[in-house]
């Protein structure tokens, strides 16, 4: 029987309850990984509160999530789209919805670091995402990265912030999210301490996997944004195709684990239901395995350390049958090449390479460049701007901006 007490207990538990619910900002939120967070949070709204949503210019889209998540405010990253801002704001007003309207990159900024929120999903695509990132990790906030041009455009500022917040930063790759999950829970930065032998990181080679040089030479976009197990953005899924993002994921691992370039081991894993290995000293490998639904790693990062259900089907061992793993092709793909020239090179160069393939993915989806145009230019730009030493955001934003110039310069020339 409720007596009064109980109740009085109840309702001050239920409150806690409801005063313990994460505020959460979404960068992103209209694309695959902001779509997807937001799955696993409309799952679970008695731990989580959307407190604000950003998209870059599709304001229909974010109209839409705003009036189902209620967030405080809403972000429209290009500020020049005064249309779709006025847009987005009688959309809201129609609705009867109150969420306030910004726009800009200042904006992104202010939501991703406001004092109300504890964390922050980093799902903007590429360089734009850098800064406020950066600022939710400055705040010390719960951050969990998708964005992994970010760290690769300034791991080593990014992690000192990290160590110098107190942020909690945890990967949503599927890779980094499976080898955080492999190894052991008190990692603290030392492979050799925790007895690491090396990372072993899956990719599924992608769409292109059995291509030959001849066949590369001719794909489109359509083709190699047609992923064989994962549906993600089009930039992903080209970077995909030329394991480019198998590049960016190798120097994403060395800045969040502290690895050493030569720890790390890309296996190409056609099936991607391993989605990481770590391997130790006496012989054991450790792996994650699940479905390939980015919901997993989402549901892994929002809940940490609890574990909550994210909707994702069981794994079905049986309708699998098998796993296959294969060394990756660095003739077809000299992408990964590049990457690890750029990690070993230090300083700006994994900044200059972000860049130049950000430039070089976006020729190719517009049909100004070939395929094997991507590492051609990326190569470029690699081999005529030198790497410095770089310390602050500043710096960071103006090699970007160096490397994009050159890199438009060399699309341009390849294309005559
Ligand atoms: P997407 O293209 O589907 O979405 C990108 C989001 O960023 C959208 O909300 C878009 O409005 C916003 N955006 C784009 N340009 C912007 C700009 N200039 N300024 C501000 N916002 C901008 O991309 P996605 O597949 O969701 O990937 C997002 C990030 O997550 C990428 O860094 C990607 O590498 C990473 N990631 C994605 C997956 C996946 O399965 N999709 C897996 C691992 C990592
Ligand atoms: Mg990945």
């Amino acid at each position: 029987m409720d007596t009064p007490g109980r109740m009085m207990q109840q309702q001050i538990q239920q409150g806690q309850k409801m005063q313990q619910r994460q505020k959460l900002t979404i960068l992103g939120a209209t694309g695959s990984i902001g779509m997807s967070t937001l799955d696993v949070v409309a799952r679970h709204p008695d731990r989580f509160e959307v407190f604000a949503l950003s998209a870059h210019a599709r304001v229909d889209d974010l109209a839409r999530l705003c009036i189902l998540h209620r967030p405080r405010y809403a972000v429209v990253a290009n500020a020049g789209d005064s249309a779709g801002i006025a847009r987005l704001r009688d959309l809201l007003a129609q609705a009867g919805q109150d969420t306030e309207v910004l726009a800009g990159e200042q904006a992104l900024v202010e939501i991703a670091s406001n004092p109300a929120v504890d964390a922050v999903m980093a799902a903007i695509v590429g360089a734009a995402g850098l800064p406020p990132t950066l600022a939710a990790v400055r705040a010390g906030k719960r951050v969990l990265l998708a964005n992994k041009e970010a760290l690769v455009m300034a791991g080593p500022l990014f992690m000192a912030e990290v160590e110098k917040s107190g942020a909690v930063l945890l990967p949503i790759d599927s890779e980094h999210n499976a080898i955080f999950q492999s190894l052991p829970a008190d990692y603290d930065g030392s492979l050799t301490r925790k007895g690491v032998r090396r990372i072993l990181l899956t990719a599924s080679g992608g769409p292109f996997r059995q291509s030959s040089q001849e066949e590369l030479a001719r794909v489109t976009p359509a083709q190699a944004c047609a992923h064989p197990n994962w549906v993600m953005g089009r930039k992903i899924s080209v970077d995909s195709a030329s394991m480019m993002n198998k590049g960016l994921e190798i120097i994403e691992a060395r800045w969040l684990f502290n690895a050493p370039a030569e720890a790390i081991e890309v296996v190409v894993h056609p099936q991607s239901v391993i989605h990481s290995l770590v391997e130790y000293v006496d012989g054991s490998v450790l792996a994650q395995l699940g479905n390939p639904d980015m919901r997993t790693p989402i549901a892994h990062a929002l809940a940490y350390p609890e574990r909550i259900e994210a909707g994702v089907a069981s794994l079905d061992l049986f309708r699998i049958g098998q796993l296959d793993f294969e060394p990756p092709d660095s003739q077809r793909f000299p992408c990964l090449d590049l990457a690890y020239q750029a990690l070993r090179a230090g300083g700006s160069a994994p900044a200059l390479l972000n860049a130049a393939n950000e430039v070089a993915v976006a020729a190719f989806l517009d049909g100004r460049l070939t395929f094997p145009g991507i590492p051609a230019v990326i190569a470029a730009v690699l081999d005529e701007i030198p790497a410095l030493a770089l310390d602050d955001l500043a710096g960071i934003l103006q090699v970007d901006a160096q490397a994009r110039r050159l890199a438009q310069q060399r699309v341009a020339a390849l294309a005559r």
